[in-house]
């Protein structure tokens, strides 16, 4: 703790409260900023210092950090109702209301909604009504799910076995059985030499079917994937990679699963990723920007044969023996309920379509940089991927991440958030969609010195 005042809150932090994903040793010389206000895209820390937030958080806070609405919402509804379950034959009116209205809003017939609090603990429900249902339909044998390397779906023991970053399993001796992982299909960083997209998409499709072939596809349940991906680096799959996808699944009764969790209520400048790639999904998980953050909420889409399974199921095969305490919590719905509204009353949409145009011109500018090697971007999300040379798109992974050195340096020097993801190795952006065209141009800007000032 070399450096730091020994009772400050960032050393009392680190004492007492243990950090995910953190390399604990490098944590004790470099504690945490303490992040204690927030404003329109700006964050502050403990000395007011404000940070221009280009990552939303975690992907999430749709309509920054300051939307008074959204805190009426809450308020309202904690003196209304803080809490009831929606156990035990009893239910919460904006849980209802919100089940209601994703159902009109979701790409799924006749959609039923089951809540959760985050994205991980949707995708691993979504686990278990895939598991559940095909025991209900008497097909017990067809269980296993597919999911893509480089993908993330959470934390939990179900949902970080979906996910297919080799941090996520190696010491937690993960996946567990029946998760099986296809390729990424990010085309500049996996595609072969000399190899088309159309070719890459064959190759990556035929991969699939071949491993279905090969499991035998009556024991093959589902394909799980983020429309475009997200924390694997905004990988955005080639022409024709879906359509041919949903082909194959089509042929072999495997469902598809949308991880909609960082895509989905317009992140894509579609609602939806899968609207923005033209996939038919048959589940749906969503989180994140679904309360812009403001409290914890999932929600995972079922079509009506599934809930028609569970109902025969629960006379014929026994009830689908999972709940939770917080399940459909009614202030996470209520200020879901009023996101949703303020997306609709302020035309969210059109927004994100406007200020998208210049984020995507911005954000492909860097293009020309000699160490960039590769910029994908989609509505307002977007990654600059760096090499060191762009010939052979060798990345600087093996002697140290660029991305990361110059994330570091753009929160120092810049006062400007980036994450740093893997998919070689990424810079990404994905700032709160209330994000106007001044402050597009103010992020670009300060990401433009730090790169001038690391390279
Ligand atoms: N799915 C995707 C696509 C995500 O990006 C994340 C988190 O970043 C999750 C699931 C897990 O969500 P949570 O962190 O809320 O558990």
């Amino acid at each position: 703790m070399d450096g730091m005042i020994e009772n400050s809150i960032a050393a009392r932090d680190i004492r007492y409260l243990v950090h995910g994903s953190v390399d604990l040793a490098r944590q004790r010389q470099n504690p945490p900023t303490m992040i204690n206000g927030g404003k329109g895209i700006f964050i502050f820390d403990e000395n007011g210092t404000p940070y221009l937030e280009a990552a939303a958080g975690m992907w999430c806070t749709a309509l920054g950090f300051s939307e008074e609405e959204l805190i009426e919402a809450a308020t309202e509804q904690m003196r209304k109702l803080p809490y009831y379950h929606t156990l035990a034959y009893k239910s919460v009116t904006p849980a209802a209301e919100l089940a209601e209205k994703l159902a009109a809003l979701v790409p799924i017939e006749n959609a039923h909604l089951y809540f959760a609090l985050s994205g991980s603990e949707a995708n691993d429900a979504f686990i278990k009504f895939a598991w559940y249902v095909n025991n209900a339909l008497g097909r017990p044998e067809k269980k296993k799910i597919i999911a893509r390397k480089n993908g993330y779906h959470g934390a939990t023991l179900g949902s970080a076995s979906l996910s297919g970053i080799s941090a996520n399993h190696k010491l937690f001796d993960l996946p567990i059985a029946n998760i099986l992982h296809v390729s990424d299909p990010h085309y500049y960083r996996n595609g072969l030499p000399g190899e088309s997209e159309a070719e890459f998409v064959d190759r990556l499709v035929g991969e699939v079917e071949a491993l279905i072939l090969a499991e035998g596809p009556d024991t093959v349940a589902a394909f799980v994937a983020e429309p475009v991906t997200g924390a694997g680096g905004v990988v955005i799959p080639p022409a024709g990679y879906y359509t041919k996808l949903q082909a194959v699944l089509d042929r072999y009764d495997v469902i598809f699963h949308a991880d909609e969790v960082i895509n989905g209520f317009l992140r894509t400048g579609k609602m939806w990723g899968s609207e923005a790639m033209g996939i038919r999904p048959t589940t749906m998980s969503m989180a994140k920007a679904i309360t812009s953050a403001y409290m914890p909420l999932s929600a995972l889409a079922l079509p009506s044969w599934f809930y028609d399974a569970m109902e025969r199921g629960s006379t014929e095969v026994g009830v689908f023996g999972h709940a939770a305490t917080y399940a459909g919590h009614p202030v996470s719905c209520a200020v879901a309920l009023k996101m949703l509204e303020i997306v609709e009353r302020r035309n969210l949409k059109a927004h994100v379509e406007t200020v998208g145009a210049r984020f995507k011109e911005r954000i492909l500018a860097f293009k020309d940089h000699p160490l960039v090697g590769d910029v994908r971007v989609i509505g307002l999300m977007g990654a600059i991927e760096f090499v060191t040379d762009k010939a052979n798109k060798t990345s600087f992974v093996p002697t140290g991440s660029f991305a990361k050195r110059l994330r570091d340096h753009a929160e120092e020097r810049q006062k400007l958030i980036v994450r740093a993801v893997p998919a070689g190795d990424s810079c990404a952006f994905s700032p709160p969609l209330v994000i106007t065209i001044e402050e597009v141009d103010e992020m670009f800007d300060r990401f433009a010195k730090a790169l001038d000032e690391v390279t």
